[in-house]
């Protein structure tokens, strides 16, 4: 039998651990994957520390940033070869009939399967996932490159989409992470003015050298006047993130909240909310079909992962870091 190794969490208490599996047979609609790349999320950190309420089903093998080379292919897969580059993403699959996924938004089916999530992950040798949520990839292109695509380029490509239109100029980053740091690279075809924030000196250094105009959160706080924002995305995991938004924006501005805020409940000024005339709206990660487009940006040369790597075989290590925020680059990608 042929073995992989392969990132598992068993049990919350053991944290991640490394062992050789079998490797996996695709289903009739499943592709078996060779993983060249699997790039590392904050939801990574929430699925080994079960910190949602919703849990994911373990054993589990993290993981939905993946890129690999097809190596089997189930009975019923159509439209894909050998040794065609693939990028796996976080919906891995879903009920193919509500009018979300009716509609090309199956993001926001209420029935899916979430890649290293409830189904197993990239963070391994191998990996299996159906067809129809892949996206097939140019060859040439960069695997490590490509593999935060999948859930940070993603996530900031849908956000950017849905702030940008002829009434909005200017636009306030707030966290400059994995996500925001490619927000910031899609957001100045369409933004003139972008302002980012973050509290990490190197953060704000990366974000100034993207084009944006920086501030740690006390100088933007101490700025008088501060300037007035026609949107603003929230990147950051903070309800203080949330509240010095909503206070930049102009009347009748919109807020995208995007991260997944540790406190369950977020507390907004009821009146000022509803007299400036303020729009709400949450985006999570996006369809495939903008998983396509934020691929080829990359592709074209438009934008640029800030990453760093790591062996798979340092998943704890990784894991360790990303939770005490040491990295210097935005982005942590294993490498098999
Ligand atoms: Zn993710
Ligand atoms: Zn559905």
């Amino acid at each position: 039998m042929r073995t992989m190794r392969a990132a598992v969490l068993r049990d919350f208490s053991l944290g991640i651990q490394l062992e050789d599996l079998p490797i996996p047979e695709p289903k009739p609609n499943q592709v078996l994957v060779r993983i060249l790349a699997s790039g590392i999320c904050h939801t990574d950190l929430h699925a080994i520390n079960g910190s949602w309420d919703k849990k994911p089903i373990l054993p589990l093998i993290p993981g939905h940033e993946g890129v690999g080379v097809i190596e089997a292919l189930g009975s019923k897969v159509t439209g894909f070869s050998l040794d065609q580059k693939v990028l796996i993403p976080w919906v891995g699959r879903t009920c193919r009939t509500c009018s979300f996924c009716s509609s090309g938004n199956e993001n926001y089916c209420d029935r899916q399967f979430n890649t290293g999530y409830v189904i197993p992950g990239t963070h391994a040798e191998y990996a299996t996932a159906d067809f129809r949520y892949i996206l097939p990839l140019p060859k040439d292109i960069d695997p490590v490159q490509v593999a935060p695509l999948a859930c940070a380029g993603l996530t900031a490509f849908e956000t950017v989409k849905k702030l940008r239109s002829n009434d909005n100029k200017t636009l306030l980053i707030m966290g400059v992470g994995g996500v925001g740091h490619l927000a910031i690279q899609y957001a100045k075809e369409f933004f003139t003015r972008i302002i980012a924030i973050d509290p990490s000196a190197i953060r704000i250094a990366q974000a100034k050298l993207l084009g944006a105009e920086t501030y740690s959160p006390e100088e933007w706080l101490s700025l008088n006047p501060r300037p007035l924002v026609d949107a603003a995305a929230v990147f950051a995991a903070d309800p203080s993130a949330v509240t010095d938004s909503m206070k930049a924006l102009r009347n009748g501005g919109t807020l995208a909240l995007v991260a997944l805020g540790k406190n369950k409940e977020l507390s907004l000024p009821w009146f000022e909310l509803v007299t400036r005339g303020i729009r709400i709206l949450g985006s999570h990660v996006g369809p495939i079909s903008t998983l396509k487009e934020v691929v080829q940006y990359h592709h074209l040369g438009k934008a640029k992962v800030l990453i760093e790597t790591k062996p798979l075989a340092d998943i704890r290590i990784a894991f360790e870091e990303l939770a005490a925020g040491k990295n210097n680059s935005p982005r942590l990608v294993l490498v098999p």
